[in-house]
């Protein structure tokens, strides 16, 4: 198969562009794929090479502020004020659309989306054409974001494609979108400049929504980016890589790939796992940077699972956590909650995972958890009984990370799902306690401190809610809580 023709010859790449052709090229993010944004053919021949739905729009890339009002109307001081601060960077505005901008752009919206990319490679490029490009991410559609001109060579293979080189992205992950058509600005794709990166450095306040489900409908964000074959599982920072490890009861450990820098992967007891290093110690900015990269190094190594640590909601944490939670939402997992974490819920996970069928994984937490407790020994023993290994438990208590990450949450009692409700009333549609199981309806009761016999009972009425469950899941009836998140599959390839 011919491959795509890497260069860095700016030049030729100018010369294809105002040719009306499609030439790839770097950002500080991601690749991109390059057409001029005011070339309605051109543009459709990147939805094409994509496989990218018309209904999702494309950003336009200036080469300075200058450029703005080729392709915005009605420019806001705002929009100003922070290219101002934030040009060139990652930072791309949502503004009122001039009547140039071919609708094919924007997926006929009235909004035009516009950055100015911080690379050289990139605005040199621009100013050589002498016109606005879009530049979505260089990949086919539903893959990883390319960050590498190899990355893209991979994706086109076979096709005549021209790719300037610009070395590895600096960010790794997409732009923050800012609409800026609604009072307050809206965050529309958290990216590396945060709300509070904004409030700083221009006092502008914007919204930065926190949920999926609270977001406000951003064209495009629908569908299910960054995803790489292998099931991506995520790792709390307080959960150890060999406890997720454990969990998956996997027989060849090298279809494992563990993404971590090395001090992490060092502290790493259990063998044979492959590894992806991000840099020598704990970093969320250059875990972005490497994210993607790992997605697809995994992916050519063809392994099954890929854990990856998720970051503080904070700083880059929350963009890199966005695009892993995305790649991530294939696996659906249940969290089961009690009190302290050390009896009931630890073996209502143990029991789930040892018959859960493939995609789904379970786990718990505690109310009132300290955390790094082990399991009670009595709740270890009766789970021996059944061949269940919980021994290697910890508790965990109940944060908002926790519950955000989950598709279903179990509380082994009504009164631990009142009291989740109460922290949080969104999570109505996830919370499901046991009892609404359990064949006689009861809420399981707490033996902690209780005898082995109480245990037994408590983990045989556990097991009986559990298998109906489980019963219910295997028969698709949790199916809908996957497409209610909107979760379409259809850019894929
Ligand atoms: P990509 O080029 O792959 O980074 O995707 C660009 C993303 O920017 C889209 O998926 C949208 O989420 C967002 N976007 C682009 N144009 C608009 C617009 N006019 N209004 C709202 N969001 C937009
Ligand atoms: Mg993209």
């Amino acid at each position: 198969m011919n491959k795509p023709e890497i260069t860095t010859d700016l030049e030729r790449a100018a010369a294809r562009l105002k040719d009306g052709g499609v030439v790839a090229f770097p950002t500080e993010t991601v690749y991109g794929l390059g057409a001029v944004a005011t070339e309605r053919e051109a543009v459709e021949a990147v939805f094409q090479l994509k496989g990218r739905p018309a209904d999702n729009p494309l950003i336009v890339h200036l080469s300075d502020i200058s450029w703005l009002d080729q392709v915005a109307d009605d420019v806001p001081e705002e929009a100003r004020h922070l290219f101002a601060a934030f040009a060139p960077g990652p930072l791309t505005l949502v503004l009122k659309k001039k009547m140039n901008v071919p609708d094919v752009v924007t997926a006929s919206l009235s909004t035009v989306a516009v950055r100015i990319p911080d690379h050289e490679v990139a605005r040199d490029l621009i100013r050589l054409t002498g016109k606005p490009l879009v530049a979505p991410s260089a990949n086919i559609s539903g893959k990883p974001s390319p960050t590498t001109a190899e990355h893209v060579q991979y994706d086109f293979a076979g096709r005549d494609l021209l790719i300037v080189d610009g070395g590895a992205c600096r960010v790794g992950v997409e732009s923050t979108v800012l609409d800026l058509t609604v009072s307050p600005p809206v965050i529309l794709r958290p990216g590396v400049i945060t709300a509070e990166d904004i409030k700083e450095k221009t006092g502008i306040v914007v919204e930065a929504s926190e949920t999926e489900e609270a977001r406000p409908k951003s064209p495009g964000q629908k569908y299910r980016h960054y995803s790489p074959q292998a099931t991506v599982i995520t790792v709390l920072p307080d959960q150890s890589f060999d406890e997720v490890v454990s969990t998956l009861s996997v027989d060849d450990l090298s279809s494992i790939g563990v993404f971590a820098d090395e001090e992490t992967l060092g502290s790493i007891k259990t063998g044979g796992l492959m590894a992806y290093s991000y840099g020598t110690s704990s970093s969320v900015d250059q875990a972005a940077k490497s994210l993607y990269a790992a997605f697809r190094y995994f992916d050519e190594h063809r392994v099954h699972f890929i854990l990856a640590p998720l970051f503080r909601e904070e700083g880059a944490g929350i963009a890199y956590n966005d695009r892993l939670r995305r790649a991530a939402h294939q696996v659906r997992r249940v969290l089961f909650v009690c009190t302290g974490n050390t009896c009931r819920s630890p073996m209502a996970e143990g029991l789930f995972n040892a018959a859960a069928p493939a995609g789904w994984l379970a786990s718990s937490a505690g109310i009132y958890a300290y955390g790094g407790d082990t399991a009670a020994a009595n709740a270890v023993a009766v789970m021996r009984r059944r061949g269940i290994e919980i021994g290697a438990h910890r508790s965990v208590p109940v944060t908002w990370d926790l519950l955000k990450q989950q598709t279903l949450i179990v509380p082994l009692t009504k009164e631990h799902a009142a009291a989740l409700l109460d922290f949080d009333p969104s999570l109505k549609d996830k919370v499901r306690p046991l009892s609404a199981f359990a064949p006689d309806g009861k809420d399981i009761g707490d033996p902690f401190g209780q005898t082995i016999e109480r245990y037994e009972q408590s983990a045989e009425a556990i097991e009986a809610a559990v298998d109906v469950l489980l019963a219910k899941i295997t028969s698709g009836f949790f199916d809908n809580t996957q497409s209610d998140e909107t979760i379409d599959d259809n850019e894929g390839p």
